[in-house]
């Protein structure tokens, strides 16, 4: 609403917010949205949030929208910030919690970045969106295209799960199978974009999936009474909800909601694909492409991602790490996350507690502390990871 510029991650160039944009035309970097933060706080209020319907619209003020007319929603967003006290006392950990973003819409958390670039698809009158996906990016730009009466292009690796591609065939997507990765299918979806009139709205090429997701982190805070956890585990594949948390700390701070406390942030990848952990270990301000990249996680299935150097910054700024979980134990921990809490969690999710075990034992990460691990996903939709 309150949306003044965009500017360029790598430089810090302004651009234009009013017209549509994907990467900086300056670096061909990610494009970042700036608000004019004062004016957002004289009704974005601790007091006003209290009042508020539960969807990520509750923080309207500083998110892109400009008119509510354009909004496309189907109720995204303020998911719950679960207890896991079983889970929790297997370890001896005071505050375990998981954020149960399969609660969303579409069943996973690509929800709330998709309806926050459809909806600004939606006020820049475009009619046509196009993405690569690894699976959930795809079923959440299919629902929310046809919400808004669009058309939606879907490119997704051949092995994509089954309920994905599925999902985005009968929400009345284009759907192309490409016999390669989500890198093959981006290449793609750049190279017939301008003869097919298509926007791409792949991950941190366009500036607003990531506001989107950024809520992720506006949620946390509120939902720990206005307090940050000390740890954060996120399973990272283009990493747009890890580096859209940061910002929203970063835009709290300024609101004055919170202090310049940040949790330790960690990166979870699998480790047939941990471009991430790899560059994260080696000390490299970006992350050389993972060749061969394989995981039963679709999710994390990102060998290349633009917003690497961003990730990395904010991995070493927060005193956080980087690790990297076998499918194996992925597969094993969905489990016993399941049967202690009840939640049929994402292998994605679930790689988030194998991580926390890994650092626990290394004592990175302390019984004492709060610890907050991201289910980014259903289990429900990956039913060929567990012998189905
Ligand atoms: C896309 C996805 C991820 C990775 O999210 P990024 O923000 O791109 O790092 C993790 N888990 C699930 C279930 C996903 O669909
Ligand atoms: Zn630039």
């Amino acid at each position: 609403m309150h949306l003044t510029h965009l500017a360029c991650t790598a430089c810090g160039r302004s651009h234009d917010a009013s017209v549509p944009q994907n990467v900086s035309t300056c670096c061909s970097k990610p494009l970042y949205a700036h608000y004019d933060l004062a004016a957002a706080a004289r009704t974005l209020t601790k007091a006003a949030l209290q009042t508020r319907g539960k969807s990520l619209w509750r923080y309207r003020e500083v998110l892109p929208v400009k008119s509510d007319a354009h909004i496309v929603t189907l109720g995204e967003g303020f998911t719950p910030l679960l207890p896991a006290p079983r889970l929790g006392a297997k370890h001896g950990l005071a505050r375990l919690l998981i954020k149960d973003e399969s609660q969303n819409p579409t069943q996973s958390f690509k929800a709330r970045g998709m309806a926050v670039a459809v909806s600004m698809a939606k006020q820049f009158g475009l009619t046509k969106l196009a993405v690569p996906s690894a699976g959930n990016a795809g079923g959440a730009l299919a629902t929310y295209a046809a919400r808004a009466g669009m058309e939606a292009h879907i490119f997704m690796p051949a092995d994509t799960p089954k309920a994905n591609i599925i999902e985005c065939r009968e929400l009345g997507a284009h759907v192309t199978l490409i016999n390669g990765l989500i890198t093959d299918c981006g290449a793609e979806v750049a190279r017939r974009k301008v003869a097919e009139g298509w926007f791409d709205v792949s991950t941190l090429k366009e500036p607003y999936r990531v506001e989107g997701k950024k809520t992720l982190g506006y949620e946390l805070a509120e939902q720990l009474d206005w307090t940050l956890p000390d740890v954060v585990l996120y399973p990272t594949g283009g990493g747009t909800g890890l580096v859209g948390m940061w910002k929203a700390f970063d835009e709290m701070e300024r609101l004055g909601w919170i202090g310049r406390k940040r949790p330790r942030m960690f990166t979870v990848q699998a480790s047939g694909c941990q471009p991430i952990v790899r560059a994260f270990n080696a000390g490299e301000k970006s992350a050389a492409e993972h060749l061969g990249a394989t995981t039963r996680a679709s999710g994390l299935r990102v060998p290349k991602a633009i917003g690497d150097f961003i990730m990395l910054d904010i991995l070493r700024k927060s005193g956080g790490g980087a690790v990297a979980v076998t499918d194996d134990e992925m597969i094993a921990c969905t489990r016993e996350v399941g049967s202690a809490e009840g939640l049929f969690v994402a292998p994605e999710g679930a790689a988030t507690y194998a991580a926390l075990k890994h650092l626990l034992s290394r004592g990175t990460v302390r019984r004492e502390e709060s610890i907050v691990l991201f289910n980014t996903g259903a289990g429900v939709k990956y039913l060929e990871c567990f012998g189905g």
